[in-house]
């Protein structure tokens, strides 16, 4: 390890991921001051990449940045892939993201672990460019995985980076990179596929739902999109009923007192169930009467509910609806 070597400090992007675990420790084995940034919404955690370094012992930055990223989601340039994943965009922004902190702390250059042909549209040699290009930070991005593959570095160039001592993977295949796993003694890793709800088909339904509505959102409703039944009523107004107790637990959590109300039943256990707080009340009441349908009161029978809000509760009379007669408002 040369003097200068020891002086470079590089930032990546990690997911938790085997592939950005792997080109941290490619890099650290060169001997470069490597850290990790991860970046965190509500589609995406930060869970997998503390792990990562925990196991790994490489410093790791996260980053909340919901806002930022809902403005580019929201019109990704490239578009979305399968779902309502704007890979490419994402990726272009969470260097972008990097890139400044890189510059206000003294790192000398952005790296992945993004591996050539590795993901149709996100991961070929092409999007690659793209991502680095609209970054803003064209020619300050390694990819050790696959640096071989790839065009010459000016990090490689002017010696921060040993080439020779970076790898040539490309492809779909993951036979390299498990072999790598087992030369560092990695035997605990995320599987490539999940992690982000954005590449999840019925989360982007209720996204581009939510989205297509028109009406002013907050962070927590991109959370309460995960768990729950969600029903869009043909007057635009929108329902969620808990289906299990950990559902309830997660509508009470993330349900803002400002913006919602709640409706359970008085009398027995019942699904919890959230509408808009300026909901008509025609829609109160309905989703009072799901609320029983779900609980298994007789179709008919009249019940009381409570509805709480954020300046008290009050209690009306509803009849139980049969929930089926809804199925087509379920989103
Ligand atoms: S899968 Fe999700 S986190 Fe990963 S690049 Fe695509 S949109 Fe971004």
């Amino acid at each position: 390890m040369t003097d200068k070597k020891k002086n470079v400090r590089a930032i990546g992007l990690c997911s938790g991921g085997l592939d950005s675990i792997l080109a941290g420790l490619v890099l650290k084995e060169q001997g470069i001051d490597v850290t990790w940034i991860c970046f965190e919404t509500p589609f995406f955690p930060a869970d997998k990449a503390r792990k990562a370094s925990e196991m790994t012992g490489i410093p790791l930055i996260v980053r909340e940045i919901t806002d930022t990223y809902l403005e580019m989601l929201t019109d990704p340039p490239c578009g979305y892939g399968k779902h309502m994943n704007p890979c490419r965009d994402c990726h272009a922004l969470m260097f972008r993201l990097a890139g400044q902190v890189m510059i206000e702390e003294g790192f000398h250059f952005l790296f992945s672990g993004e591996v050539a042909g590795q993901r149709p549209l996100s991961q070929n040699k092409q999007a690659m460019r793209y991502v680095e290009k609209r970054s803003g930070f064209d020619g300050k991005v390694l990819r050790p995985l696959s640096a071989r593959v790839l065009p010459e570095t000016e990090m490689e160039t002017e010696g921060l980076v040993d080439r020779e001592r970076l790898l040539a993977i490309q492809g779909r295949s993951r036979k390299e990179q498990m072999a790598l796993a087992e030369a560092y003694g990695i035997t605990e890793y995320p599987s490539p596929a999940g992690g982000c709800l954005l590449t999840d088909q019925k989360y982007s339904d209720r996204l581009r739902d939510l989205f297509g509505n028109g009406k002013a959102y907050a962070s927590s409703d991109l959370h309460l999109l995960k768990q729950g039944r969600h029903l869009r009523l043909a007057t635009g107004e929108k329902v969620i009923i808990g289906r299990t107790q950990g559902d309830n637990r997660w509508i009470i959590k993330y349900h803002d007192p400002a913006r919602h109300l709640l409706i359970d039943l008085k009398a027995k256990g019942s699904p919890t169930v959230l509408v808009d707080v300026d909901a008509t009340e025609e829609t109160v009441q309905l989703g009072a009467s799901l609320c029983a349908g779900y609980a298994k009161v007789p179709v008919g029978e009249v019940v009381e509910a409570v509805v709480k809000g954020e300046t008290g509760q009050r209690v009306i009379a509803v009849a139980s609806v049969d929930p089926a007669a809804y199925r087509e408002c379920i989103i």
